[in-house]
């Protein structure tokens, strides 16, 4: 069975006191409470993963992600966290691509290729961010934004190194702005993300592939989503920054 996450994106909020209050509370709700088989990622800001590794370290099901890595392995590159770094510190999985990357920092697909690999060759796992605008899905272009994304981002990899990636489906018109994809919506972008998989590598391990949707995704339309046949969890944002509502979101994934 394909693994589902469900991982909280804080960007950048919340000083130490705040993100550690937060992964007691969560941590403590999903070891009371939770009985599902999701696992639960805190992706807090680099300063704060070694704290948030060491107090989860005891348990199973949480793990601990970055907003980012370099695409070097060492060297000058002045305000840089290397993969190994995160690697040092806990770290499993590594956010690949987020939108607000791609728009602020302006990183192309070629660019975030090379994160990839920076990623894979410390066994960590990316989460690769694709997602049209509002501008692309209304003019019809989402398909192909989506497949240039995926294609250019990911397809240099081999059978091996595809298997280890997570993608989110994050349409940059959902997110943070309370417009959610219908469920019907976000399933057949998320079929159509595996039928690439599948064209380029086979079915196995297009079936193999966690993939997320993220955008807006809240208690009330959490179970909804995770009930389509191809939407494997959520990269939540606003919503994971208070310990009520990400764990209502958590426990909506059976
Ligand atoms: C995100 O930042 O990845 C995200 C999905 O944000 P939000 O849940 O706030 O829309």
């Amino acid at each position: 069975m394909r693994k589902k996450i469900i991982a909280g994106n804080w960007k950048m909020n919340k000083n130490f006191e705040e993100g550690m209050a937060l992964v007691s509370e969560v941590s403590n709700m999903v070891k009371d409470e939770y009985s599902g088989s999701a696992e639960v990622v805190f992706i807090p800001p680099f300063i704060h993963i070694n704290a948030v590794g060491r107090m989860i370290s005891d348990a199973k099901n949480l793990f601990v992600g970055a907003q980012n890595c370099s695409n070097h392995a060492s060297g000058a590159y002045t305000g840089e966290t290397s993969a190994s770094m995160l690697k040092s510190c806990g770290v499993s999985y590594v956010i690949v691509g987020h939108s607000e990357r791609r728009q602020y920092f302006n990183e192309s697909n070629d660019w975030l290729a090379k994160k990839v690999d920076a990623v894979l060759a410390n066994d960590l796992n990316p989460i690769y961010c694709c997602g049209e605008t509002l501008e692309e899905r209304e003019s019809n272009q989402h398909f192909d934004v989506l497949k240039k994304q995926i294609s250019e981002g990911l397809f240099h990899l081999d059978e091996a190194g595809m298997r280890k990636v997570v993608i989110a489906y994050e349409p940059v018109w959902a997110i943070g702005t309370g417009k959610t994809a219908s469920t019907e919506q976000a399933q057949e972008i998320h079929a159509f993300i595996r039928n690439l998989i599948s064209e380029k590598y086979n079915h196995e391990t297009a079936q193999s592939i966690t993939i997320q949707y993220g955008g807006s995704v809240k208690a009330d339309n959490a179970a909804e989503l995770f009930a389509a046949p191809d939407i494997d969890g959520a990269l939540v944002g606003g919503a994971a920054l208070q310990s009520r509502s990400f764990t209502d979101i958590i426990k909506a994934m059976k």
